[in-house]
């Protein structure tokens, strides 16, 4: 079914109180009234296969501001890898029922691919200061370019005054900010902590195509974070590495793609540990084709 047929099918009845917007021209209206009235917008981007670390974006965005848009789109350019884009799970129907607990100050906006990128699928080029080419953007080339392009189309239409991240993508949070003082947009950009599954995974929407076996296993990223954060400070960042590639190495369901400590700000890998620094262990794993990412912070 095409996403305006479901959505088409939905609102009448069950989503009375749910708005939902599949164009800019549409939700445009409402932001002008909204703007007139001195609200205040919080925007929490999303490319929906929504879990409950969506819901605790947008939940935080409902307690500070008056109005709070969720985006739905599944951004192609920031996918280096077109299995991975096709596999993405598409599921708006799934997504608007979670959206229905919410009440009608969340506006839902799903945009066209036109609304967004009007000449062609095409990536702006950013410099982020060096940070676009530690981690997530050595291993997925040009993915950070498709994340600074579809959000400087977002925050230039949308102008939300604040928009929420999760530490979840930790990285991203930081090519955010950066964005931002880049291009001078005038939005507070807020990071949010990590929510688990009980077994300690993060969540992800890409944990939907992960088999029984694979969810099993994948339970060791967190487990071996959590002992990276106890090793932090006794043991030398070598040793940490050394230990981290043997929890992995006889693993028959997950493969490690990446292992750092980075410093917060720069994301630069931990030389030596200096006083009043911050610094956070980053991982990539893939379960089969599933990539899976987390972090924890160590001090
Ligand atoms: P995505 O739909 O994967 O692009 O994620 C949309 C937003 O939700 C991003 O800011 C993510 O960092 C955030 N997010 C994804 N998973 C989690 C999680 N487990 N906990 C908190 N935030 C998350």
């Amino acid at each position: 079914m095409q996403i305006e047929q479901i959505i088409l099918s939905l609102q009448p009845n069950q989503n009375s109180y749910m708005q939902v917007f599949n164009n800019f021209s549409a939700i445009k209206q409402v932001l002008i009234s909204i703007n007139e009235e001195g609200g205040k917008t919080g925007f929490v981007p999303t490319m929906g296969a929504l879990h409950e670390g969506h819901l605790s974006l947008i939940t935080k965005a409902c307690l500070e501001n008056d109005f709070v848009i969720v985006s739905i789109f599944i951004n192609p350019t920031q996918f280096n890898n077109l299995e991975d884009f096709d596999a993405y799970p598409r599921i708006v129907g799934q997504d608007l029922e979670m959206l229905e607990k919410f009440d009608d100050r969340v506006l839902i906006f799903i945009p066209q691919v036109e609304d967004i990128y009007p000449n062609g699928i095409v990536s702006q080029h950013f410099d982020f200061g060096g940070i676009e080419n530690q981690m997530e953007g050595k291993f997925r080339p040009g993915h950070f370019d498709g994340v600074g392009t579809v959000l400087t189309t977002f925050f230039s239409l949308l102008k939300p005054d604040n928009a929420y991240f999760g530490e979840k993508d930790f990285q991203q949070l930081q090519i955010v900010k950066k964005l931002v003082a880049i291009q001078n947009f005038e939005v507070n950009i807020i990071g949010c902590p990590i929510l688990r599954e009980p077994t300690g995974l993060a969540m992800s929407s890409r944990n939907k195509r992960l088999n029984d076996s694979q969810l099993q296993e994948s339970k060791l990223i967190f487990k071996v974070l959590k002992q990276v954060k106890k090793d932090f400070g006794t043991k030398s960042a070598k040793e940490i590495m050394q230990d981290v590639q043997k929890a992995f190495k006889n693993n028959t369901e997950l493969n490690l793609e990446y292992f750092e400590i980075a410093d917060e700000s720069t994301l630069k890998p931990l030389q030596i540990v200096e006083k009043n620094k911050k610094y956070r262990a980053f991982i990539a794993v893939f379960a089969g084709e599933v990539r899976l990412i987390d972090n924890i912070a160590l001090n």
